[in-house]
């Protein structure tokens, strides 16, 4: 037999990590010490009191039978405890509030719900990819929305033509944004708003990195906004903020009408994540939240450690308040894959190349602060002999 991919699977954006995959391996093969800060997955384990609730948990057989699809009721009740304690929002945990097994599957799953073949989804350039390839999946066309440094990494809503705006039915929006580590300036959320209601689409607000803030910096959520619980919902995630991105555990809270679609998609193509997971989160969203604060101390330190040694290089990046992720502009006479390719055959260090994320990351590169300060100290000790 010979088989041929659907065209949708055809359709998808060519992986441009593949080069860089196979360099990496190439390097680690020759034996060298790679330094890698290329994705975004924490290397510190997850707390161990989240550890220890999930293997109590493990233990009860109520776990061992099929979950309910949008999370026990205990789950939902602590989520909408969180949010109210956190950003001071009510959420109705029975139809306000989903439970995800990790957020990916619901971003990549939510246009199925509310998306036509030919309707437009709005997806922000450079960004995280499922935006788009949900929306693909979905038969929808994307509109590539670029986030550029002269406007503070900021959709242009008003640049977006009218055509396209006749077909659009849904908006992503990530702040604390990845890759670029930019956050939403005051007034940013009610433009959305506006924009939202005005051209009748809906707002998928991505908050993965919500509690991934520092220097004082709190991350509001985008349904304090006034009207936005009207026209959107927002996806959390428990990956980043407890180091538990093995876990696959997140919730949707908002719009009931916007939250129902999403539970009926997902109740027809999987039954829920394990019991003993759900109870290992609630573990984690009761907490004192000190972890949070512990992961929020380490990060600062790495991150400080990455920019004031990269600015003693004078290679001068801004230095992100949110995510852990560093943004860097790439020397000039350098590409974002030259400069890669530059760190890993010389240096030994695995970043990613700005555009992997879209073509406006052209320029950059994205440091990921996914080692130990000491460890990053010796990153840019690394970089300085390449310069
Ligand atoms: C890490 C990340 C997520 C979270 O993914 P999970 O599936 O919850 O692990 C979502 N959005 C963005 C932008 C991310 O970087």
């Amino acid at each position: 037999m010979d088989f041929h991919f659907s065209s949708r699977l055809g359709g998808l954006p060519p992986y441009l990590f593949v080069e860089l995959d196979r360099k990496k391996s190439e390097v680690k093969a020759r034996g060298v010490d790679v330094i890698d800060l290329g994705i975004g997955d924490p290397d510190i384990p997850t707390p161990d009191f989240i550890v220890e609730s999930f293997i109590r948990a493990v233990k009860k057989t109520e776990n061992h039978r099929y979950p309910s699809s949008e999370g026990s009721m205990a789950f939902r009740q602590t989520v909408a405890n969180w949010c109210k304690g956190r950003f001071g929002l009510e959420f109705e945990p029975g139809s306000e509030v989903a439970c995800l097994i990790g957020s990916k599957e619901a971003i990549g799953h939510f246009p199925l719900a509310f998306v036509n073949p030919d309707d437009v989804v709005l997806v922000p350039t450079p960004g995280y990819p499922v935006y788009h390839i949900g929306a693909l999946f979905a038969g929808a066309q994307t509109y590539f929305m670029p986030l550029v440094a002269n406007n503070n990494f900021l959709p242009d809503l008003e640049s977006i033509p009218g055509d396209i705006l006749k077909k659009a039915r849904m908006i992503w929006i990530n702040y604390p944004n990845n890759p670029t580590g930019a956050i939403a300036p005051d007034g940013f959320f009610e433009k959305v708003v506006a924009f939202a209601k005005e051209n009748d689409i809906i707002v998928c607000h991505d908050a993965a990195y919500s509690e991934m803030t520092y220097d004082g910096y709190t991350a509001p959520s985008f349904l304090q906004t006034p009207g936005a619980k009207d026209v959107g919902l927002e996806f959390h995630s428990l990956s980043k903020t407890y180091n538990m991105t093995g876990w696959r555990i997140g919730f949707a809270v908002g719009n009931s009408q916007l939250i129902t679609g999403l539970k009926k998609v997902k109740s027809n193509l999987d039954s829920g994540q394990f019991g003993a997971v759900q109870d290992a989160a609630i573990a984690a969203l009761e907490s004192d939240q000190s972890c949070v604060r512990e992961m929020q101390r380490i990060y600062t330190e790495r991150r400080d450690s990455l920019v004031q040694g990269l600015e003693r290089l004078g290679l001068s990046c801004p230095s992100p308040v949110a995510t852990f992720y560093v943004w860097m502009p790439v020397p000039s006479g350098h590409t974002s894959q030259s400069f890669c390719t530059l760190l890993l055959d010389k240096a030994g260090i695995v970043c990613t190349p700005g555009n992997a994320f879209g073509a406006p990351g052209e320029g950059y590169v994205r440091i990921a602060l996914t080692v130990s300060k000491k460890r990053m100290a010796e990153a840019v000790e690394r970089i300085a002999t390449v310069l």
